[in-house]
This record gives structure tokens, sequence and C-alpha cells, in this order.
């Protein structure tokens, strides 16, 4: 069943019609690839999940209920947790304050000690099989892919349902690229949906089980992995 579902969702700024008629489902356990151009309407899908953008026509169910968010606290409170490409880190901020970021309330966590915070950081990047040596490190001084995976254990850490990556690979080299795929694939077996927004149709085809391809605001493809191949 869809954790996340958008009907016939469109969305407009002024005359400009950036989504028409768009349906899609996250599932649970699944990853759902979005592809397309530049102008497809992907970041627009991605803002009104967020709850940067509302829709303004259409329905967005998440967990079969009809949401419009009316801010990013309110996504994240149903369970939705974006990264973005430049992934809301802070950059010079240290490991384990990233992780902790914004969370702090979640798991009573509020008010622990540095001690504490720094050792259930490094228990549980450790069981995520992260291994960062330093955690009092800036985290902006990591790799593109550490960070993208410090990024996914702590949406999961905090209880995530649905996750949506924003080109993830995009700045990566081939092995960090397939260092945050794998990492993917371990969002996806630890039963979240996943939205994996990218223009690489190889990363894509590599973890998707299902794809929706956007041209100019249209879904022009909405399949599952058994109907496509790469040799077209
Ligand atoms: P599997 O991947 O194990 O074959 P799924 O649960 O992905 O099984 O698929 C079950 C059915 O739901 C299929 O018909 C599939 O096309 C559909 N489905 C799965 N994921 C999506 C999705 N994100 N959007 C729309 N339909 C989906
Ligand atoms: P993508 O992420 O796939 O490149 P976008 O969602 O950014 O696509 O853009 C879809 C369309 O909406 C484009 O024509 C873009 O120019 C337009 N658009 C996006 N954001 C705005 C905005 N804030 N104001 C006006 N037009 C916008």
């Amino acid at each position: 069943t869809a954790i996340l579902e958008m009907r016939d969702c469109g969305k407009s700024y002024g005359n400009i019609q950036a989504l028409r008629g768009v349906s899609m489902s996250v599932r649970q356990g699944k990853v759902t690839c979005v592809l397309g151009d530049n102008g497809a309407g992907k970041s627009t899908l991605i803002k009104i999940m967020a709850g940067l953008h509302d829709y303004n026509a259409g329905e967005m169910y998440v967990n079969g209920e009809e949401r419009h968010f009316s801010s990013p606290r309110e996504s994240l409170g149903s369970g939705i947790a974006t990264v973005y490409q430049d992934l809301a880190l802070a950059p010079l901020m240290s490991v384990w304050r990233n992780f902790f970021l914004g969370n702090e309330v979640k798991k009573g966590l509020f008010g622990m000690d540095i001690a504490t915070m720094k050792r259930v950081c490094g228990e549980e990047l450790t069981k995520m099989g992260i291994v960062i040596p330093d955690l009092d490190r800036p985290i902006g001084s990591l790799s593109g892919g550490q960070k993208q995976c410090i990024a996914i254990a702590r949406a999961i850490y905090f209880g995530a349902k649905v996750i949506i990556l924003d080109e993830p690979t995009a700045a990566l080299g081939v092995k960090q690229s397939g260092v945050v795929l794998k990492y993917i694939m371990k969002a996806r077996d630890a039963g979240l949906g996943v939205v994996f927004i990218t223009h690489n149709p190889h990363h894509a085809y590599l973890v998707g089980n299902h794809f929706v391809i956007l041209k100019l605001g249209r879904v022009v493809l909405d399949a599952h992995r058994d109907e496509v191949s790469l040799d077209e």
C-alpha cells in the first residue's frame, strides 16, 4: 500500500504550469525513481511533498489521509524526510551535532549532554555501517557520499517513513555514488518508502522498484521495474 500518493496533482506559479495531472505513489520498502530533464517539475514535486509549496489541483494522500502541508515541519512530522542536494546540514558544525540537529525533542534527547550525544551518534552510525573516526569534525569536511549517507541514516534513526532524495548522486564520482546507492537500498530494506530523484537512468535502474518520468510537468511514463529495460 502507498504511504504517500498524489492523484492528478497540479501546481502553477502564476502562468507557469509546473505540474499537471501528476499521479504517483510511494510505497513502503520500495524505491520510486523520478526522472526528467531540467524544468520537468521534479523540484516542484519535492517541494510539495516537503511542505515548501502547496499544490493547487488534485489531491495528495499521506497514510490514506488527504493532506496539504504548510511547512517543512509539518511534512517531517508526518514522517516525510527530505534530503536536499545541498543537504541542509550545517557545514561548520560537527558531525554529531548535525546528526541531532532539529530532532532534539524526539526520542527524549532534549538537554542530553554532549558526551551522551556523541556516544549515541557514534553508536548509531556504526550500527548503520558508517565509519567516521572523528565525530567532532565539521560535517562540511566529509565527502559528499559520506554526508548523504549520514543524512539518510539520521532520517532512518528519527523514524522517517518516507525519504525524499534530491539528486543524491549528481555531484558524486563513481565510487561515492556506489556507496550512496547501497545506502538507498539500506533505507528501502529498512522498510522506508524512498523517492529517488535523479537524472541518471543507470542509477535509477540499479535501485529502483518503480519509475516515474516527468516531462514538462506531466507524467510520461509510470512503470514497474519489470516493464522497463535499459536497452531501448
Ligand atoms: P514488486 O516490486 O515486489 O514486484 P510491488 O509492490 O512493487 O511489487 O508491486 C506491486 C504492484 O504495485 C505492481 O503492479 C506495481 O506496478 C505497483 N506499484 C509498485 N510500486 C508502485 C509505485 N510507486 N507507483 C505505482 N504503482 C506501484
Ligand atoms: P526541475 O526540478 O525538473 O528542473 P522545476 O520544478 O524546478 O523542474 O520547474 C518546473 C517548471 O516550473 C519550470 O518551467 C520552472 O521554470 C518553473 N518554476 C519552478 N519554480 C518556479 C518559481 N518559483 N516561480 C516560477 N516558475 C517556477
